[in-house]
């Protein structure tokens, strides 16, 4: 296991985000789809990442039930797209546990009737790499 601060590295690495610019406005987390089951909500997210905090965020429920829908990403006034950290730190984990590639065998398994059709379309971007 990589320490916090390498972690860290990696997910701004990864999503290509500077967390220093964020202002703690909160606008990404009030147009968050998910808002209300995330444990660490987005904004938060982003201090997290910034204070170097990994630990809690792998752990976090909110690295899963972030849709990926990007509202946040559009809505926040200094272009520091929380989803992509999100995004990031999701890929961080699945790398650590070996699963880089999602072959579409898997996917009936996997599929819920309330899973949006946005979330399998952006699976199967990143995990056929
Ligand atoms: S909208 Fe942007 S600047 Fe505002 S809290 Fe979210 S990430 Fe930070
Ligand atoms: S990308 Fe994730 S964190 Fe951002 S608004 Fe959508 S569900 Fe919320």
């Amino acid at each position: 296991m990589k320490s916090e601060k390498k972690q860290a590295e990696m997910i701004r690495e990864i999503s290509g985000v500077n967390p220093y610019k964020c202002m703690k406005c909160g606008k990404c987390s009030a147009s968050c789809p998910s808002f209300n089951e995330m444990d660490i909500k987005p904004h938060q997210f982003v201090s997290y990442v910034l204070h170097e905090d990994i630990e809690s965020l792998v752990k976090s429920e909110s690295l899963w039930k972030c849709l990926s829908c990007f509202a946040c990403v559009e809505r926040c006034p200094r272009d520091v797209k929380p989803g992509k950290l999100i995004d990031a730190a999701r890929q961080l984990v699945v790398r650590q546990r070996g699963e880089t590639y999602l072959s579409p065998d898997e996917v009936p398994e996997l599929l819920d009737p309330e899973l949006p059709q946005q979330l399998l379309v952006s699976a199967f971007r990143r995990y056929r790499r």
